[in-house]
């Protein structure tokens, strides 16, 4: 193997599908472990590095949403959730896991490799340094440290939220719509994809601490998108009530 073949943890109880689509994904080119259940993905996750997790969310022994969260316990991976049509809520409760995108079955293998070099290639370029720190005094976004200080705390932030955020607040006061966002945040410009934002918005308001009805940071355009405001500096006059 090639030191920069990229390597998949691809997780789907159905034989047929597993080994059809990995053999697609291998003929793309990357290395791909395949595992039928979800307590055999936590161990293999364990074991091994992989730069990419490819998850079926009804799964045997341990679910899907499970497996999500305890890779997310460790890792900030990029992951893709597969559920089945239909499945609305559980999509949803994928992103709110921290998945980084979803496909509904059945889909394209062309489909799932065109998210999955979205996924790569984003989590490529944000390992490269750059030197940029956005500081808006209670809240600071260290580019180059890929952290995330909220009142001198840490925050843990996946990468698609991260990424939303630091698209958001590179640009204060400058709308976004829904279509930019999963563009620049999910890497690809499929339609339909619009609630995968407003699940990221919504987990990184709860992260921050933003309230939607009263935000400090995060403001909702209503039929548009979403824009990130800058706050005034606090005088020394006033706000000092706080703690
Ligand atoms: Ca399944």
């Amino acid at each position: 193997m090639a030191s920069d073949t990229r390597k998949i943890l691809y997780v789907e109880d159905e034989k047929s599908i597993r080994d059809a689509v990995a053999a697609y994904l291998e003929r793309e080119g990357y290395w791909v472990r395949g595992v039928g259940d979800g307590r055999s993905a936590v161990e293999e996750f364990e074991k091994h590095t992989f730069d990419l997790v490819i998850l079926d969310l009804m799964l045997p022994k341990l679910s899907g949403e499970r497996v999500c969260r305890a890779i997310r316990d460790t890792s900030d991976v990029p992951i893709i959730m597969l559920t089945a049509k239909g499945e609305v809520e559980d999509r949803i409760i994928g992103l709110e896991l921290g998945a980084d995108d979803y496909l509904i079955k059945p889909f394209s293998p062309r489909e799932l490799v065109a998210r999955v070099r979205a996924l790569l290639r984003r989590a490529h370029a944000e390992a490269e340094p750059s030197l940029e720190l956005l500081d808006f005094q209670d809240l600071v976004i260290d580019i180059s440290g890929h952290k995330v200080l909220v009142e001198g705390e840490e925050i843990d932030l996946t990468a698609s939220e991260f990424k939303l955020l630091t698209t958001l607040a590179r640009y204060p006061g400058r709308v976004y719509t829904r279509m930019e966002l999963v563009e620049k945040v999910l890497g690809y410009d499929f339609e339909g994809y619009e609630r995968t934002i407003d699940s990221h918005v919504k987990n990184l308001r709860a992260k921050l601490g933003d309230d939607p009805r009263n935000p400090r940071w995060l403001y909702t355009v209503h039929g548009v998108g979403y824009r990130f405001e800058a706050p005034e500096a606090e005088g020394a006059d006033g706000e000092a009530e706080k703690e």
